[in-house]
Parts: C-alpha cells; structure tokens; sequence
C-alpha cells in the first residue's frame, strides 16, 4: 500500500542485523517540527503512514506526533523495537512490535509486558538468524499464546537463513504465523535506501 514513511533518528540498540545503521546517530537525518511533517504528509495524500526508526519511541515526541498523525483521517502505523513499552501510544494505532531474538544480541531489551497490551489490529514481529533463534521464537509464541490477538510474523534476516527455510519450519511446528518478506530488497535490492 502506498505509504509515507517517517523514520526518528536515534537508536540505544545495536542488533546484529540492523539494516538501518544510518539512523542509529541521534543527529543523522535532517531537523523537521511536527507541523512540518504533518505538512509532508498531507501533502503526499497517501492512505497510509508509518513511524519507524531507528526506534522512535526514544524520541520524547514520539506520542504528540502519533497523535497529530491520527488527526489526518488516515491509518498511522508504529514500528518499534520493543525495548519501550506501548502502554503511551495513542489509541488507534497500529503497533507492529519487535520480539528480539537471541541471535540479534538484544534479547535483554524485550519489554514482556507489550505482550499484554497487543491486540487485534497490531502486529509481533520476529526476524529470525538461524534455526536455533527460530525454535527460541516457536516456545516463546507458545509460551506466551500468540496468534490469539496481534498478527505474528516471522522473517528470514537477509543472508542468515533462506526464507523458503523458515517456511518449511513454520509449516511443519504449524505455526500461527505468517511469513513476512522484506518487500523493498525483494523490489529494489538488498543495498537501496530511502525507497
Ligand atoms: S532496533 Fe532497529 S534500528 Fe535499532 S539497532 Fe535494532 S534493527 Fe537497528
């Protein structure tokens, strides 16, 4: 779906993967007011927008700006680490949070109580490094009954494991998952930017 995409600067993470390494510094990107943004994107007149980062819920504005987004009539989605809790997100926002791995270094970081607060309408993310991080992944949805509410997807890290691989996996465990593809390096390739 055609999407304006906002990503904060700023990251206290370091995931093994991250593909995103330019927005981790705080002052990478270009300074932009909310009313400028919100400006953009009217402007852009697209039916959807997403907030993502870096991690934008370590931006203190993060929420004001959610909010004012909400006022544009259109669907506001917010991807986050999940190393912050939800609990201030303004409502009727769709929240895609990350679980984090052990294979991405960050598992220490993983807020459990957003497992709580995920609903219908919002989605749990996991990118997935290899077949031990993907049996980690299977006993934490079980453990945690996911699948229940909140969408769960699962995706293949680029140039861990294949995807038709945690395919075979993800059907064989029956797993109430869907996959998810990195459509942009599917479209554009591994190395493109800003698309
Ligand atoms: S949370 Fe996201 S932006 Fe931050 S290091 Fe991890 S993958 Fe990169």
């Amino acid at each position: 779906m055609p999407c304006t995409f906002i990503r904060l600067a700023g990251c206290p993470l370091r995931c093994n993967y991250c593909d995103t390494t330019q927005a981790i510094p705080t002052d990478s990107g270009s300074w932009m007011d909310i009313d400028a943004i919100i400006e953009d994107v009217r402007q852009r007149a697209r039916p959807l927008v997403l907030v993502t980062g870096g991690e934008p819920l370590a931006q203190r504005n993060c929420g004001e700006l959610l909010s004012r987004l909400l006022g544009l009539g259109i669907e506001v989605q917010l991807e986050t680490s999940g190393a912050y809790s939800v609990a201030a997100v303004p409502d009727g926002v769709h929240r895609i949070v990350d679980v984090k791995t052990p294979d991405s270094g960050e598992v220490a970081r993983n807020q459990l109580d957003n497992m709580q607060r995920l609903g219908a309408g919002d989605e749990i993310k996991f990118v997935i490094c290899s077949r031990s991080d993907y049996e980690w992944s299977r006993d934490f949805i079980r453990n945690h009954r996911l699948g229940e509410g909140a969408v769960v997807l699962l995706s293949a890290a680029w140039n861990e494991i294949s995807s038709s691989d945690l395919c075979a996996w993800m059907l064989e465990d029956a797993l109430p998952a869907r996959l998810q593809l990195q459509l942009h390096k599917v479209i554009w390739g591994a190395e493109a930017s800003g698309v």
